[in-house]
């Protein structure tokens, strides 16, 4: 039996740390022991990126400030980023031929704030080509494994994330969401992961896919270590445009989720038996429909009985425009990417062909030698919708459906309901392979997280059991309205108190 990191000696990051800061271990020798893991986990094909010596020299300036007394609250957390988010130092590829080469002058704000906050990077993680898919198998680098079945896979785009947490090889990992890929791979992973509310976190440094969708969010074991990872993550950045400033208590203050998680355990303490007495939880019915599995939609049944055991009443709700929030975010986010990925022309970043006369046939060659298959279907979409003639009738008219999906969010919690649960994903992980030759069957497997996406609400994915046929993870979804990722959390907690499928570990289930 293979020897298992140290930091899975410990339940939560908050007893890491404690343990880190009495000095009964090193933040080196932690993260050793996850660099070695990670060598052992090489087969998962979770990460593009790993450098023991940068790792260890962050590693060592940790430990220099908690001998100094001035470590931050995540000083000597083992973690990974998603390789969309820059890094100074490490190569940040996007999962694409593209970027292969590709070392950023700066890092991504995200990675800046966690750095400060003392967290540990063991490298960067592999995922779908700039975030496009539900699989991660679009990489440029090979397709990621999910560690509970390595034929399955771990879900995306963030999959490298996702596998490398469920593996245990990492206590945490940085992941980003578009239209579902923190949920997604957490809930195919059997871990945790939480998008928080649109604009709360920063995504300077994020390499953008669809830049009104785009957010950042961390991905772990539990509820109660995503809060410790959110809090140092999210916060008003100057350097980005589409970042919320707090003006007002609902903004994006400092400390505001904790203080609103805090309130919320308060509130359930006080409650007793029945911590969630009175807590109204929306179940759409659009979520159950005739796509979703059996095993799945009996996994979800069984955690919103466990819920109403925990004293919270389920109310039916519709969110009627479900089925239409795959094509108008098929419309949008391509569109957005096309002009994203106009940047990479062989000139300005990455890969240049080395066979051409004349400037466009330099442009065109570097863009189909540098792009795979799925990220050129996304250009071409996008560049046909946003044609002129074809503007109005596709994209303006998407932006419509946006709009209506929201206003169907904001009816059910300004009247019905204090948080909304349904599925994930429609089914437990496929196996490698088999949408290759349907790749619109993936797009319609985003169906229970894209109008979340639309809406730029919070959103989290936790573990609630296994599937029937082949026994992968199922994971609940839990949507809250803007703003209320300390309450999400809450809720999320108190469900883990309660179960222990959290704890479920790959190979010893
Ligand atoms: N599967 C969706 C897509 O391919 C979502 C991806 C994401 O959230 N980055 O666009």
């Amino acid at each position: 039996m293979s020897k298992l990191p140290l930091h899975t000696q410990f339940s939560s990051i908050t007893e890491l740390r404690d343990a880190l800061r009495s000095g009964a271990l090193s933040a080196t020798e932690v993260a050793r022991s996850a660099l070695d893991a990670a060598q052992e986990h090489e087969n998962l094909n979770a990460f593009v990126h790993i450098d023991p010596e940068l790792t260890l020299a962050q590693a060592g300036q940790v430990d220099a400030a908690l001998k100094a007394g001035n470590a931050g609250p995540l000083a000597g957390i083992p973690l990974g980023h998603k390789d969309v988010f820059v890094t100074r130092g490490w190569r940040t590829t996007a999962g694409s031929r593209m970027l292969e080469n590709y070392v950023s002058p700066y890092d991504a704000t995200v990675v800046s704030r966690l750095t400060n906050a003392g967290a540990v990077s063991l490298g960067k993680l592999n995922c779908d080509e700039f975030a496009m898919g539900s699989g991660s198998e679009t990489s440029y680098f090979g397709p990621v494994r999910n560690p509970w079945d390595h034929d399955a896979v771990p879900g995306g785009s963030s999959g490298g994330s996702a596998a490398a947490v469920a593996a245990r090889v990492l206590m945490a990992a940085t992941g980003t969401d578009t239209g579902g890929s923190i949920r997604q791979p957490a809930a195919l992973c059997g871990i945790s992961g939480i998008k928080p509310t649109y604009g709360t976190v920063s995504r300077l440094g994020m390499v953008a896919y669809g830049s009104s969708l785009d957010q950042a969010g961390p991905i772990a074991r539990h509820a109660r270590d995503l809060l410790e990872l959110l809090e140092a993550m999210v916060g008003f950045d100057p350097l980005d445009s589409t970042s919320l400033e707090y003006c007002d208590n609902e903004a994006n203050a400092p400390g505001r989720i904790r203080a609103r998680f805090d309130a919320a355990i308060a509130g359930q303490q006080k409650n007793g038996s029945r911590p969630l007495e009175g807590l109204r939880i929306g179940v759409p019915k659009e979520f159950f429909d005739e796509g979703l599995a059996p095993d799945v939609a009996q996994a979800v049944e069984n955690a919103l009985r466990t819920f109403e055991d925990l004293g919270a009443v389920r109310v039916e709700i519709s969110l009627p425009r479900t089925e239409l929030s795959i094509p108008a975010y098929y419309v949008i986010a391509p569109a957005e990417a096309s002009t994203n990925l106009s940047r990479y022309d062989g000139v300005r970043y990455g890969h240049r062909t080395d066979q051409y006369e004349d400037i466009e046939e330099m442009m065109s060659r570097t863009r189909f030698e540098g792009f795979g298959p799925e990220v050129r279907r996304r250009v071409l979409v996008g560049t046909y919708v946003l044609c002129h003639g074809y503007y109005d009738a596709y994209y303006v008219q998407a932006q419509r459906v946006r709009r209506m999906i929201t206003n169907d969010f904001q009816q059910a919690f300004a009247q019905q309901c204090d948080v909304i649960m349904g599925p994930v994903a429609p089914s437990v992980a496929k196996r490698i392979g088999d949408n290759r030759e349907d790749p619109i069957a993936d797009w319609l497997s985003d169906i229970y997280t894209l109008g979340v996406s639309l809406a730029g609400l919070p959103a989290m994915s936790i573990p609630c059991g296994f599937g029937t046929e082949r026994p992968l993870p199922i994971g609940l979804q839990i949507i809250g309205n803007y703003f209320a990722e300390g309450e999400l959390l809450a809720v999320a907690d108190c469900f883990q108190q309660a179960t222990d499928w959290h704890q479920r570990t790959p190979g010893q289930q």
